[in-house]
C-alpha cells in the first residue's frame, strides 16, 4: 500500500496512528450516538495523531482528552462531535472558533465549512495549529492571535460560532457577532457546574437551549502574558 505523506507528516501512519485507527473511533463515535454524516465523515478524514506531541500519537484515536502543553488539551473526540454536530445540523458557511488549541477543531469545521475563522489567546498553540493547517493544505482557514471574548468582528457576523473553552456568561461580543438565523454553541460555566448551550439567533432575538454535562477549561480574559 501506498504511504500517504503531506510535508513530512505520515497521514497513513503506522500501527495505533493509520486510518483503520481512525475508522474505529469513528465507529466508536457512532455507537456513542452520533448520527451526523458529514461529522463522522470528517473524524474518518483528519488526522487526530498529527494535532497531538509525537510521544502520546499512539493514543490519538482513544476516546480521551490529551494534554497539548500550557495547561490545555485537545478535547474528547466523542465532546468535539457531539458539538460540531450541535452547531452543524443545518450547513453554515462562515464560522467563528473561539480557542485554537491543537488545531484539529478547526480542521474538522474546514472540513465542513466554507470559511473557518479562529482566534487563539496563547501564541504557541496558535503557531503549532497553524504549521499544521499547512502541512494539511487547509485553505479555507483564518487564525489570529486574540482575545476570544471579543470574537472577530472584521469577519462577522458568522453564522455558526463555536467555543471551545468554557465562559462563565456568553460573552456579549460573540452574541453581537452571530448572523440571524445562525447558531452559537458553547459551554458555559465554571469547574463542576457547566453546560453546553446552543443559541439560536431569530429575526426575533436570542433562542437558548442546553445539551447534556461536558467539561472544559476556562475561557481566560485577555492575551497571555
Ligand atoms: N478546539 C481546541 C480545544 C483546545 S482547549 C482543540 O481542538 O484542540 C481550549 C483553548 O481555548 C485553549 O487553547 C485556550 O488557550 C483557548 N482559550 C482560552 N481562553 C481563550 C480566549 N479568551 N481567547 C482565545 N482562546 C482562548
Amino acid at each position: 500500500m501506498r504511504r500517504a505523506v503531506v510535508k513530512g507528516y505520515d497521514l497513513d501512519g503506522i500501527g495505533m496512528t493509520s486510518a483503520r485507527s481512525r475508522a474505529r473511533l469513528v465507529d466508536q463515535l457512532e455507537r456513542s450516538g452520533i448520527v451526523h454524516q458529514g461529522v463522522l465523515e470528517a473524524f474518518a478524514a483528519v488526522p487526530r495523531h498529527i494535532f497531538v506531541e509525537e510521544a502520546i500519537a499512539h493514543r490519538a484515536y482513544q476516546d480521551e482528552a490529551l494534554p497539548i502543553g500550557h495547561g490545555q488539551s485537545i478535547s474528547r473526540p466523542f465532546t468535539v462531535a457531539a458539538m460540531t454536530a450541535a452547531l452543524l445540523e443545518t450547513p453554515k458557511d462562515s464560522v467563528l472558533e473561539v480557542g485554537t488549541g491543537s488545531g484539529f477543531q478547526t480542521a474538522l469545521l474546514a472540513q465542513l465549512c466554507g470559511q473557518v475563522f479562529t482566534v487563539e489567546r496563547i501564541k504557541p498553540l496558535l503557531d503549532q495549529a497553524r504549521r499544521r493547517f499547512e502541512a494539511l493544505k487547509t485553505h479555507n482557514v483564518s487564525s489570529k492571535l486574540g482575545d476570544g471574548y471579543n470574537g472577530w468582528a472584521e469577519q462577522g457576523p458568522f453564522s455558526g460560532i463555536l467555543v471551545t473553552a468554557a465562559p462563565r456568561a456568553v460573552p456579549q461580543m460573540l452574541l453581537e457577532q452571530l448572523d440571524i438565523g445562525g447558531r452559537m454553541v458553547v459551554p458555559v460555566g465554571g469547574d463542576g457546574d457547566q453546560r453546553l448551550k446552543v443559541i439560536d439567533r431569530t429575526e426575533q432575538g436570542y433562542g437558548e437551549r442546553e445539551a447534556p454535562g461536558v467539561r472544559f477549561v476556562p475561557l481566560v480574559k485577555g492575551l497571555r502574558t
